[in-house]
């Protein structure tokens, strides 16, 4: 058995996969494969329909937004936020937390001005920087919740006079969030929510249409509303798959039982983390994503070694990211506690060899 701690695409629940599998070959009995039906026959507009439902609930979507299921990834989303939201003569305030972030950003400057109002580049983004005042005569606010390459998470969200973006791609569907503090939420659906291949984008309907810009269809949010995120074929099979991962996650409790699952498995990985004299922790403490665990050896004669142990117990996936370096556990929603146990004895027994 493996224990996938990879960090993109990320794990899935097993039993989903068995779901998914038997839709490729006949979905729902119907003698057809989800991959060869319309996209406008009943049967996928009740797949959309039931995912549209599911993000809903489980996210406690209040009126006003809407809720899209876009090509593209999360990278699409750093310049169709601007291309929508952003005026040609005004600016756009960004945090800068780590790459993906940084990739946000330079998007946004093909459309506009944009303030970098913080950023945690002096460290290697091993932070989430804080100390920060948001201008009030900014489009709007970009943070990423959550640092997938650095492995640092923001706790909590800054109150703000202006509407705020988030790219959530890395703990969407983690932990319970306040929809309504938000202007726009993305995601791209390979960590917490299906297969790549799309993207959630939750947006509040006012915002949109305030700027003068011509936007081609694709990227433009009123179409993809009006259209019902099917402007076009719609990316049938990662909608299915993902409608499928919510649908296990609601039996599983929701997004409330699986925060204090997440909790829990990061807090016991953190404490090995912490005591083990052969590791450290590379992040700030109190910011440490609980989805990415970033960790490396005191000694590096010992990163090889480890990585080679860790493999041979079905450990698979916790190279950390070239960029950084050493370690990182990712922990998503899909990853059992026993499997986070599996890696911190791993970590016990390493350490006892190599005394
Ligand atoms: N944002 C974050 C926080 C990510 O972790 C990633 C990918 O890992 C991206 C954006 C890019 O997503 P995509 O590959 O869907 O474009």
């Amino acid at each position: 058995m493996k224990h996938n701690f990879g960090a993109g695409p990320g794990i899935l629940p097993h039993e989903v996969l068995k779901q998914a599998a038997a839709g490729v070959v006949d979905f729902n009995g119907i003698g057809l494969s989800i991959l060869e039906i319309s996209h406008r026959s009943p049967d996928f507009e009740a797949v959309l329909d039931e995912a549209v439902k599911l993000v809903k609930e489980e996210l406690g979507v209040p009126e006003g937004y809407s809720v899209l299921f876009l090509q593209g990834g999360a990278s699409t989303q750093f310049a169709m936020v601007p291309y929508n939201l952003l005026p040609e003569n005004g600016k756009a305030a960004y945090v800068e937390s780590g790459v993906w972030a940084n990739k946000a950003l330079k998007e946004a400057k093909f459309f506009g001005n944009v303030e970098v109002i913080a950023t945690a580049k002096d460290a290697n983004f091993t932070y989430i920087p804080k100390d920060y005042t948001i201008p009030a005569d900014a489009a709007y606010l970009h943070l990423t919740s959550n640092n997938t390459i650095y492995g640092t998470q923001l706790q909590e969200f800054p109150a703000s006079p202006i509407p705020v973006v988030c790219d959530m791609s890395s703990d969407i569907f983690s932990r319970k969030v306040n929809v309504a503090d938000f202007g726009l939420i993305y995601a791209g659906a390979q960590k917490n929510m299906g297969p790549a291949g799309t993207t959630l984008v939750i947006v509040k309907n006012e915002l949109l249409g305030k700027v003068d810009r011509k936007i081609p269809s694709m990227f433009n949010y009123q179409v993809q509303i009006d259209g019902g995120s099917m402007y076009n074929t719609p990316p049938v099979f990662a909608i299915y798959v993902s409608m499928l991962t919510l649908r296990w996650l609601k039996s599983k409790g929701g997004v409330e039982a699986i925060q204090k699952e997440n909790e829990a498995k990061a807090n016991v990985l953190y404490e090995e983390i912490d005591r083990n004299p052969l590791f450290k922790g590379v992040c700030k403490v109190e910011d440490r994503s609980h989805m990415n665990v970033c960790f490396v050896v005191e000694n590096p004669e010992h990163e090889k070694p480890f990585l080679k142990f860790a493999e041979e117990r079905g450990i698979d996936g916790i190279k950390g990211h070239r960029s950084v370096g050493g370690f990182r556990a990712s922990i998503y929603n899909a990853l059992p506690i026993s499997s986070v146990y599996v890696l911190i004895e791993a970590m016990q027994e390493f350490a006892e060899k190599n005394k």
